[in-house]
């Protein structure tokens, strides 16, 4: 028997990335023979504290921002852990509100829900059918009380692309006013923007944001916390005096070399290879239809639901052919659970059900999303004939 090595095609780097090899190599030597513990005043402290100090320069200068605004953390996850939390419970005496979306991620959404459950106040925003929220609607949830505004800059799942800098410029219009006493603070959850379009921390007025490393072909486990220079935050971590006595524990000084060399060689994405798959996939397949908008999205990220069919189904039968993408649903305990993002859209039930995220990312070539367009709309024609829905 001849054995074949199997040709994947991935297309779910909204989930994570590859590791590329330009990060891996810098890391290297600090996951070997580069092992002093940065706090450590000897040469092989200095050495690894040098490291890390150089990659959080790069960081800082990528975003946009200054070193002393950047603390490395475990993830996306811990960042915006922390900086929820820490930014709530340091305020809470001016104030116990907070505003967010219904389209976040659950990073963000679950530590509202556990906020809210500890005395404060939380909005989730409405959005509109392409995932969208308003700024008037912002406007017109804000009291006296509210202290925190968290906007996701990117939605991971179907790539709506929210109003930051308009969302910032407003809210520091109100914190300038001398005749409001209170600020309040704004933060987003970048992750899915950084690396994929032009981004300046500064421009949005952003006192906070969230980042993480394998979501830019970095290692997985480590990301950052922007924290604007004069922003009251409580810490998540309580222990040693690292990160400027903010963030404790002894630092992940390989995944940190590697994040800022995945910072460094951030290669911005264009849309052609998305366009070109949702244009191939509409010319040959019927009733298929888009989740979020083709423009204001990010340039990765495409969305679609095929009426009457499972999207988990449609994931099993792509994956049977070596082709990885994630579905807009999760089978839990036999019950079909349609993502939340698509329930705020009001996506059509049918259509929630059938819906595919494609997240492409640079190492994608035209020929694997030509293999796509000829691949998928056999699938679709197959699990419609068998589709109970129908
Ligand atoms: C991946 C992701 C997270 C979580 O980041 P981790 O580093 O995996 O913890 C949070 N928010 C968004 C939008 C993400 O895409």
């Amino acid at each position: 028997m001849k054995c074949e090595t199997k040709k994947t095609i991935y297309l779910d780097n909204n989930a994570t990335t590859l590791l590329d090899p330009q990060v891996l190599e810098v890391m290297l030597p600090y996951l070997t023979n580069k092992f002093g513990n940065p706090s450590s005043f000897h040469l092989f402290g200095q050495e690894t504290s040098d490291a890390l100090e150089n990659a959080r320069n790069t960081v800082a200068d990528i975003l946009g921002a200054t070193n002393k605004e950047i603390f490395f953390t475990s993830g996306g996850t811990e960042s915006n852990n922390w900086i929820l939390k820490g930014i709530a419970t340091a305020n809470q005496n001016k104030g116990n509100h907070i505003i967010t979306t219904a389209v976040e991620h659950h990073a963000v959404l679950d530590t509202c829900k556990y906020l809210e459950k500890n005395g404060f106040q939380v909005t989730y925003l409405p959005v509109d059918g392409t995932g969208l929220v308003s700024l008037d609607a912002l406007k017109s949830s804000l009291t006296d009380q509210t202290i925190l505004v968290s906007i996701i800059a990117a939605n991971n799942e179907v790539g709506t692309l929210q109003p930051l800098k308009e969302i910032g410029e407003f809210l520091k219009s109100i914190s300038d006013n001398s005749t409001v006493r209170r600020k309040i603070f704004f933060h987003s959850d970048t992750i899915q923007l950084l690396g994929k379009m032009p981004f300046n921390i500064k421009n949005l007025h952003l006192d906070a944001a969230s980042f993480s490393a394998h979501k830019i072909y970095g290692p997985k486990g480590i990301g950052a916390a922007y924290i604007k220079l004069g922003t009251k935050i409580d810490r998540l971590l309580h222990g040693g005096y690292q990160e400027k006595n903010r963030r404790a524990g002894t630092e992940n000084v390989g995944g940190i070399v590697g994040f800022g060399k995945a910072c460094e060689i951030i290669k911005l994405y264009d849309n052609k290879l998305k366009q070109k798959l949702y244009q191939g996939l509409l010319d040959n397949i019927p009733d298929m239809s888009l989740n979020g908008s083709l423009e204001n999205s990010l340039p990765n990220t495409l969305n679609l639901s095929f009426k009457h069919v499972e999207g988990e189904g449609i994931v099993l039968l792509l994956n049977a052919q070596g082709i990885a993408v994630s579905s807009g649903s999760a089978c839990t305990s036999g019950l079909i659970e349609t993502s939340h993002v698509l329930k705020a859209m009001n996506t059509d039930i049918i259509c929630a059900r059938g819906s595919i995220r494609f997240s492409l990312g640079k190492n994608n070539t035209e020929q694997e999303i030509s293999q796509v367009i000829k691949i998928l709309p056999p699938i679709i024609k197959r699990l419609r004939k068998m589709s109970p829905l129908l």
